[in-house]
């Protein structure tokens, strides 16, 4: 299978600085820089300038959730590099590694972090009621940490589309111990059930309606079978 371009959007004046960050953290095949005009043209080799409404406009989203995009243009407004839907992995010792690589620990999707020099923004999309959960937050944050070594500082939050609501919480690097302190037990009891082969039932909100798990072998499932 072909693999995609990495592509990055970009916002603001001092698009020499972030661009050098990006296309080397990255290692970028393309740059778009997102500013407020109406006209899109080239900055240069593989660099474009993309007006913002073309980067997050309505042809973009499926008709119904075209009522997200003023959010969605807030968020992407925030200056520095816009970088979409990444699959990152760190290993045991907590540093940056593919997603598929084989000493991967913890895994997780991005969906949009807007980087700086010295900072970062990692938001989740949401669509559905807001509630509290900060441990994704968290675990965003030990992963942006690992992924961007030059950035000291990450705010980490949930973009809730339909009630027009952001919600963020703020680390720094010396947050990075207790961050992996919470998950290095967890990921214990994963890997002590996959050992022994016992698979203690977790029950949750989340059973009856998304566990595929049947009926027949677990009390507190919702499929039929
Ligand atoms: S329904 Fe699924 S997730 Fe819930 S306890 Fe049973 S097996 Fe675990």
């Amino acid at each position: 299978m072909k693999t995609p371009p990495r592509v990055a959007l970009l916002r603001g004046v001092n698009v020499g600085k972030a661009k050098r960050i990006a296309m080397a953290d990255l290692k970028l095949d393309e740059l778009r820089v997102v500013y407020p005009g109406t006209r899109r043209y080239s900055l240069g080799p593989k660099i474009d300038v993309v007006p913002l409404q073309q980067a997050v406009n309505g042809r973009t989203l499926p008709d119904k959730h075209k009522v997200y995009q003023p959010i969605m243009m807030k968020v992407m407004a925030t200056e520095g590099a816009k970088l979409a839907e990444r699959n990152v992995a760190v290993n045991a010792s907590f540093q940056s590694t593919d997603y598929w690589a084989p000493d991967a620990w913890a895994r997780g999707k991005l969906d949009l972090t807007i980087l700086r020099e010295k900072s970062a923004v990692t938001m989740d999309w949401k669509t559905g009621k807001p509630k509290a959960d900060s441990d994704q937050l968290m675990l965003a944050a030990g992963l942006t940490f690992a992924v961007h070594p030059a950035v000291e500082k990450v705010r980490t939050g949930y973009v809730w589309l339909a009630y027009d609501k952001i919600e963020t919480d703020v680390y720094t690097r010396a947050d990075i111990p207790f961050i992996w302190q919470e998950f290095v037990p967890r990921v214990k009891r994963m890997e002590d059930a996959l050992a022994n082969d016992k698979w203690p039932k977790k029950p949750s909100g989340l059973c009856s309606k998304w566990c595929p798990v049947p009926k027949s072998l677990c009390q507190y499932s919702g499929k039929e079978g």
